[in-house]
């Protein structure tokens, strides 16, 4: 009986999950997909600098209006919630 994983309910030996295949570009895009399916974030249409850490974040980046200006999903987890 081979086991499978709790997540995609694939079996463990075809789950890139459980297998750590999934890149991190992949794991960003899904980070970004989950952000703006929160209703909290929005998908950039330019690029821009992020303005907490001042990294440049490209089109379709993830992104979130702060008093300070547009922060990016490399961000995402110092602003969390905020
Ligand atoms: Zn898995
Ligand atoms: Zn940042």
């Amino acid at each position: 009986m081979s086991e499978r994983c709790d997540r995609t309910d694939l079996l463990v030996e075809q789950c890139a999950h459980c297998r750590n295949l999934v890149s991190p570009e992949e794991e960003a895009a899904r980070q970004r997909s989950a952000l703006v399916a929160s209703g909290k974030w929005l998908r950039a249409v330019h690029k821009g600098k992020c303005a907490r850490c001042g990294e440049w974040f490209g089109e379709g980046s993830a992104i979130t209006r702060r008093p300070s200006g547009w922060i990016s999903d490399c961000c995402a987890d110092a602003v969390g919630d905020e």
